[in-house]
């Protein structure tokens, strides 16, 4: 199954390639053929599904199909999302697949100022990503019109009704018309979704793809903390001991992937690489090779490698850590299916303690830290406010090690988003799991320091 045969039209599937994405996530597989015949859908779809071209690229299509008028145009659809980092996400997103039609995306949120977001909107819009509040603000100005609006969409909607914004979707929804196509995405199918779902859109029809944060617990998870300038070299030597297994490496930067693929290959060990600003056919012939066993290593970025059918691997290895915690779960993803046993391995810096923190939380697995021989890093890799590491035989990174027994304790409890936790006294969320732990660490300055570190991550 491809984009073409779910009915997107060419001028989006050249946008497609041109991104890079060969096959539909099962969210936009169930989604599109749905929303292009026109009906209300409410989609059960976390972040990094891919619920973003889900809605996304039907919309698009439908926008571009009637585009007779010329000059200052009224939105004609409006996606409604609950945070001003969201709407930047949505909307850029949009952008990159409209990149060959005419349709103006713009964004309104709150913390901007005013008189930019009613230029916009006076040179005419097309779609409009909003925030509830500021989107009302401008309703209340008569700076934005909404009696054109065909297609609405409420975008994590679980997230808008927690942060409190069920008054103002509902005043929102009073100014579009009735007659209209609405989707719904929202992590979860809770009561009040379904009855937000009930009074505002018409015999939806449901899809649903399972929350990605599963990861199979037959996985081994291992951070091996090291400086960044050595974790090359760290690298090649995992990869030497381990000479028979196929290995996917992910690395941060098209540019990094490179490198890295000619480092290993000058080091003897011949990889394929996989990033966006290979053309698709490079990607396909690079995944072949490894497909078929011709090379054994891959080196990938977290968008290449994405909607790939990528099989079963042993090991996957982090060369750096993804930039957000729900892609280490897409590419831990590759190893261990189906019982399978496999290992996920990382080569984290101390500077990336904050993104290791994330992972922790996110993941509900312990991650077994081990200092290699020969790596120590130059700092201490914090995750908690204390140093917990173990060491590796010499010579046999990468999981030729004896049992692991101290596996690294859950984060400290680190305040909810935008709840900062100021406190000295407790520490809540995940810390409750942390036990131990957090009860030794709240004696003591660690403690203090992972809350500070906490807030820092957030507004990384
Ligand atoms: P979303 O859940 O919409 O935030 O998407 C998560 C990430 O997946 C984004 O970085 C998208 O660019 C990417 N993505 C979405 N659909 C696909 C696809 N079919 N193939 C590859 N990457 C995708």
């Amino acid at each position: 199954m491809n984009f073409e045969t779910l009915g997107i039209s060419p001028a989006l599937l050249r946008a497609l390639a041109d991104t890079g994405y060969t096959t539909p996530t099962p969210i936009q597989a169930q989604a599109i053929p749905l929303v292009l015949s026109g009906e209300d859908v409410l989609g059960g779809a976390q972040t990094g599904t891919g619920k973003t071209a889900a809605f996304g690229l039907p919309l698009l299509q439908h926008l571009s199909k009637n585009m007779g008028v010329r000059g200052p145009r009224k939105p004609r659809a409006l996606i409604l999302v609950p945070t001003r980092e969201l709407a930047v996400q949505v909307s850029d997103n949009l952008k990159t697949y409209a990149r060959h039609l005419r349709i103006n995306v713009t964004t309104l949120y709150g913390g901007a100022g005013m008189q930019p977001q009613i230029n916009n909107l006076q040179r005419g819009v097309d779609v409009l990503v909003a925030c509830p509040g500021r989107l009302l603000d401008h309703l209340e100005r008569g700076t934005a019109k909404l009696d054109a609006i065909e297609m609405l969409v409420l975008d994590e909607a679980d997230r808008m009704l927690d942060m409190g914004f069920l008054p103002a979707i509902k005043r929102v929804l009073a100014r579009v018309p009735a007659q209209r196509q609405t989707l719904l995405f929202s992590a979860t199918f809770e009561a009040r979704i379904k009855a937000l779902a009930l009074e505002f859109m018409r015999n939806p029809k449901q899809v649903e793809v399972a929350a990605q944060a599963t990861i199979a617990s037959t996985i081994v998870h291992r951070v091996h903390p090291v400086d960044a300038s050595r974790k090359r070299d760290l690298l090649i030597d995992i990869l030497a001991a381990r000479h028979s297994e196929r290995v996917l490496v992910f690395g941060k930067t098209k540019h990094g992937c490179d490198r890295l693929c000619k480092q290993l290959d000058q080091a003897g060990l011949p990889s394929v690489a996989i990033h966006g600003n290979k053309s698709q056919a490079a990607r396909q012939n690079a995944l072949n090779q490894f497909k078929s066993g011709r090379t054994r290593i891959l080196v990938a970025t977290d968008v290449a490698a994405r909607g790939l059918d990528i099989p079963d691997l042993p090991l996957v290895i982090n060369h750096d850590l993804p930039m957000v915690a729900e892609d280490y779960v897409h590419r831990i993803g590759r190893t261990g299916r189906n019982g399978a046993s496999g290992e996920a391995l990382s080569l984290v810096a101390p500077d990336e303690a904050a993104l290791l923190r994330q992972i922790q939380r996110m993941l509900k697995a312990d991650i077994a830290m081990e200092t290699v021989d020969g790596y120590e890093p130059s700092r201490p890799l914090r995750l908690d406010g204390s140093a917990m590491t173990k060491r590796a035989p010499a010579g046999k990174p990468g999981g030729q090690h004896a049992p692991r027994k101290n596996s690294a304790p859950r984060p400290q409890g680190a305040p909810k988003a935008g709840k900062p936790h100021r406190g000295h006294g407790h520490a809540h969320g995940d810390a409750n799991k942390a036990g131990a732990h957090a009860h030794a660490a709240r004696n003591g300055s660690p403690k203090h320091r992972g809350a500070q570190d906490g807030r820092r991550d957030r507004r990384a």
